[in-house]
């Protein structure tokens, strides 16, 4: 264990063994076992320090220069710190820092550009849309009317199960929607936000970015960037970003006023500024020239990965990948093998990753019949194509053998071997 991250060597924590213990034992788990959950990454230590930081202590409702509490000076120049790194880093004319989460930079965004009761066009849920793009468990679809547009059908001889745009121009005309939504948080394809802007432009309607998943890829430059294309973009600042968990907004001057109204006081209180220090070092990393080569180097190992995996049987959704994801159908594999019970057999193998649906899944939501993998944390530790390519094996070791515990503890110790050789946080 890395004992300058360890919370026993912390004394600030003398005094709570049993938080102290929690924190160690998640520290080992993310060090002994593959992250390879799409939406997750190892912040830098840089990110961490400035996340556990006094700024937490402040309370700064509304913006640089205009708070409703006294004592925001140094604050001021945190949040600014981090909106102008955030403009330079994506060449953007207005930032917004402030949303806890991608959720909320969502609904900021349906709450800046539309009225209750207007229509989205977003993405089907189970064709890899996001919660917040009208799932019916969500408070977007109480409040706006979603229409949802999909994949094409799977086809093996050629590209399959990509975005539909023949089926979003159709919905846009038949719907008239106010907005249209871009972006997944199930897709290995790139997106294109071009396209979108077409559709929009003829049917009269605002269009939004969802770049949650693909935000550290398009400011590294190895995704194409829809700032400037898109009336807003949102984004998680924890996913490829690599920065603290958090959300931010990027729009036009002219959309300033009505986005940031619309986190506070639309939807958020005061801002957590600890967090909005540690997204200003996330910014300030992304900006260097190793992001980039980071970004370029999580689409290259997506793409062993995925390599990897048709060769041991595995169908691809999509068939491949260009970006930091893959989604794999099991059906082909195994008919009887579903997303749920893979993924725990792969939990106790010490492989963390998620089970998805596949589109037109006939299995439920929670069970599925997909799994699906990510670079950006194992390529943060170092692990090139090789590594892929013995994950791809051990995934398909483990699920050959689920019935076998002790086949499943051999790919463990193999696992924290492999894991061993790519600390997150080597000692410096
Ligand atoms: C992850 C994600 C979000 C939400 O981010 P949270 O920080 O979990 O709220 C929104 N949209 C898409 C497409 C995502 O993948």
């Amino acid at each position: 264990m890395t004992s300058s991250l360890a919370a026993s060597t912390n004394p600030a924590l003398e005094a709570d063994p049993a938080l102290v213990a929690l924190l160690d034992a998640e520290l080992a788990r993310q060090e002994s076992t593959l992250q390879l959950i799409a939406s997750e990454n190892f912040t830098s230590r840089a990110v961490l320090a400035a996340s556990g930081t006094v700024l937490t202590n402040k309370y700064s409702e509304g913006y640089p220069g205009r708070r409703y509490y006294g004592g925001n000076q140094v604050i001021d120049e945190v949040e600014d710190l981090a909106r102008e790194r955030l403009k330079q880093l994506f060449g953007a004319e207005h930032a917004n820092v402030q949303p806890h989460a991608g959720a909320n930079a969502n609904l900021a965004a349906y709450m800046a550009l539309l009225d209750a009761g207007d229509t989205i066009l977003a993405m089907r849920l189970d064709h890899g849309g996001h919660l917040t793009h009208g799932s019916p468990a969500s408070i977007t679809s109480k409040v706006w009317n979603f229409v949802s547009y999909g994949v094409t059908p799977r086809n093996d001889a050629g590209p399959g199960e990509v975005i539909d745009f023949d089926q979003v121009r159709d919905l846009a005309l038949q719907h008239k929607p106010k907005l249209i939504v871009a972006g997944s948080t199930a897709y290995a394809r790139t997106i294109d936000a071009t396209v979108f802007r077409q559709i929009a432009d003829e049917v009269g309607a605002k269009l939004m970015f969802d770049a949650a998943h693909p935000a550290g890829l398009i400011a590294g430059g190895a995704h194409p960037s829809p700032v400037g294309i898109a009336d807003v973009v949102t984004f998680t600042t924890h996913k490829t970003l690599r920065g603290p968990r958090g959300g931010a907004i990027l729009c036009s001057a002219e959309l300033a006023k009505k986005v940031d109204g619309a986190i506070f006081p639309g939807l958020q209180g005061g801002p957590l500024e600890h967090t909005i220090a540690a997204k200003a070092v996330a910014f300030l990393e992304a900006l260097q020239p190793s992001f980039s080569t980071y970004a370029h180097q999580i689409v290259t190992n997506a793409k062993a990965m995925a390599v990897a995996l048709q060769a041991e049987g595995f169908r691809l959704v999509s068939g491949g990948t260009d970006n930091h994801m893959v989604l794999v159908d099991l059906t082909s594999f195994d008919a009887e093998l579903t997303g749920k019970e893979a993924q725990e057999v792969l939990d106790r193998a010490g492989i963390t990753c998620n089970r998805n649906t596949i589109p037109d899944d006939p299995r439920s939501p929670f069970v599925t019949s997909g799994l699906r993998f990510g670079t950006p944390a194992t390529t943060t530790t170092g692990m090139g194509p090789e590594e892929m390519t013995q994950i791809a094996a051990l995934v398909s070791r483990t699920l050959r053998h689920r019935n076998d515990a002790t086949a499943v503890a051999a790919v463990r110790s193999e696992v924290a071997a492999l894991c061993a050789g790519f600390p997150p946080y080597p000692e410096r």
